[in-house]
C-alpha cells in the first residue's frame, strides 16, 4: 500500500487540458487538482455536488506507482 497513488485526468472533466493531478492520498491530489483548477481554468468558489459527483467518478486509483 506503500506506493499507492490517486490521479485524476483534467480532461476527464470535459476540458481539453491534459494536466494530471496526482497525489498519494486523494487529499494530496485533490488538494492539486483544486490549485490547477484555480490557476489554470479560472475555478474558484468550490464545487457543486453535481461536479463532486463527476471529479470522484474521474479519480483513478493505483494501487502501484
Ligand atoms: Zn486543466
Amino acid at each position: 500500500m506503500a506506493n499507492e497513488c490517486y490521479e485524476l485526468k483534467c480532461s476527464d472533466l470535459g476540458t481539453q487540458c491534459d494536466y494530471v493531478a496526482q497525489g498519494h492520498t486523494k487529499d494530496e491530489m485533490m488538494e492539486r487538482a483544486v490549485r490547477h483548477d484555480a490557476e489554470v481554468h479560472n475555478h474558484k468558489g468550490g464545487y457543486s455536488d453535481e461536479e463532486m459527483v463527476a471529479i470522484n467518478a474521474a479519480v483513478i486509483h493505483n494501487q502501484d506507482c
